[in-house]
């Protein structure tokens, strides 16, 4: 018998889940034009087995197209299969997007960003991650010994993201016990988030491959470390030079950044919703963990919401290129596709508005006391994920980046992972969506 190699078709949905059907090697040239069926209400899939009450019922299908410039054979050791993949666009029968794919809801709001402004985005992520299984005891944070303990892991991680061409940068060790962290640089238009799909599909597989378990999960266990997944953005002009930095704005923003920061901090209550979507994520949310508790901005400030990072560059010519705005709030239970169309969205919006510079905040929000938050303007992040629909639901604005079949199938999910989490415990629901990211 011959090997047989799959290839996976690979999409991310409402809940930042990648779901899958695969082919054999030998028909992927068939598949390649119209894709693989996926029943609609397959999108309103949560991540354990239940399926939402969503738009849909058994009626329909969308198919699941690849697209080919995502294709990727990742090999790992000599003795083990490839992981080979591509990444899908949801499009309906007559080759139109479909309304609720999460690819093409981040490609329309980075095309709506630049046909109004002339902007694109610059999007890289970090990603956390908890590797669990033998040998994982403590290790003192951050050190030589945490990361050399998994060494054989690490090696065969970078390896396999290498060749991924996923733009690996750094691989270390985070300050969780048995926690790490691979950080990918800067891509545009959709790839940013394909790029980390693949990413986390390639640590999955390595931690397997080396008897280990790794979960993206923003909340392994009630007391446990945090795991974020800091979106890091830029904007770029249509003649490719940085837009973002001014030495002389408020934060080193340019105008235009801070209407686009401005945008993206009135909405981050909503925005909550699609970056910090899981139930579990309010347990990361919060204040004196670097994982913020408040909408703030400010410049290396670790307990905001933003968080402006200058450049480390001291050449004045290129010192603008580096410079980048990051968003705390963020974790692996959301689909990237959808948590950097929607910021997108509310940069976009702020922009629309000429909105004023926000106030740079320079220490923790959270010692300031509630009189100079209410002085400067500094608001609490919603503290569930209820209190974030509700945010959704009562911010018009945000709720109109949605078709209202795509809105009403997503907050239908997250309203059922909301009940599902009131009905159980922290810890067990820690556990369960430790296994489902
Ligand atoms: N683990 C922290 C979080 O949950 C972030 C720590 C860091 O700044 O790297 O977001
Ligand atoms: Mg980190």
């Amino acid at each position: 018998m011959t090997g047989g190699e799959l290839i996976l078709l690979v999409w991310n949905d409402l809940v930042g889940l990648s779901r899958t059907r695969g082919v054999p090697v030998s028909e992927y040239d068939r598949r390649r034009s119209h894709g693989l069926g996926w029943a609609l209400a397959g999108q309103s899939l949560t991540p354990f087995e239940d399926i939402a009450p969503n738009p849909w019922g058994p009626m329909d299908e969308v198919r699941q197209t690849p697209d080919d410039s995502t294709r990727r054979r990742i090999g790992f050791t000599e003795n083990l299969p490839p992981l080979h993949l591509v990444l899908c666009d949801s499009l309906n029968a007559d080759g139109a997007p479909w309304e609720c794919c999460t690819r093409g809801f981040m490609r329309r709001a980075l095309a709506d960003l630049e046909a109004e402004t002339g902007l694109r985005l610059h999007i890289a992520y970090e990603n956390e991650f908890l590797l669990t299984g033998e040998g994982m005891e403590w290790a003192a944070p951050f050190s030589v010994d945490s990361i050399r303990r998994v060494a054989p892991f690490a090696d065969l991680c970078t390896a396999a993201l290498l060749d991924a061409d996923v733009g690996l940068e750094t691989f270390e060790p985070e300050y969780g016990v048995g926690q790490y962290e691979v950080s990918c640089g800067p891509a545009t238009g959709v790839s940013g988030a394909d790029r980390v799909v693949i990413t986390r599909e390639t640590v999955r597989e390595a931690a397997r491959q080396c008897g280990l378990r790794a979960s993206f999960t923003p909340k392994p266990a009630p007391d446990a470390v945090g795991n974020g997944c800091h979106l890091h953005l830029s904007l770029w002009d249509g003649k490719g030079q940085a837009a973002a930095f001014d030495p002389d704005g408020p934060g080193q923003l340019s105008p235009v950044a801070a209407q686009f920061v401005a945008g993206v901090q009135r909405h981050l209550p909503a925005l909550a919703a699609l970056t910090a979507p899981s139930p579990v994520s309010y347990l990361r949310l919060g204040p004196h963990h670097w994982a913020c508790g408040y909408d703030a901005v400010g410049v290396q400030n670790r307990e905001a919401a933003i968080r402006i990072c200058p450049s480390p560059d001291p050449a004045p010519a290129t010192r603008a290129d580096a410079f980048n705005i990051e968003i705390r709030a963020t974790d692996a239970t959301a689909s990237p596709y959808l948590a950097v169309g929607a910021v997108a969205r509310a940069g976009l919006e702020g922009i629309r508005a000429s909105l004023p510079a926000p106030t740079m905040i320079d220490e923790d929000p959270d010692e300031m006391g509630a009189g100079k938050r209410a002085e400067l303007g500094v608001k609490e992040l919603p503290s569930s994920l209820a209190a974030a629909l509700d945010a959704l639901t009562a911010d018009e604005t945000a709720r109109g980046w949605f078709t209202p079949t795509m809105l009403e199938a997503y907050t239908s999910l997250k309203r059922l992972e909301a009940e599902t989490y009131a009905a159980s415990t922290p810890g067990r629901m820690c556990e369960r969506y430790a296994r489902a990211y």
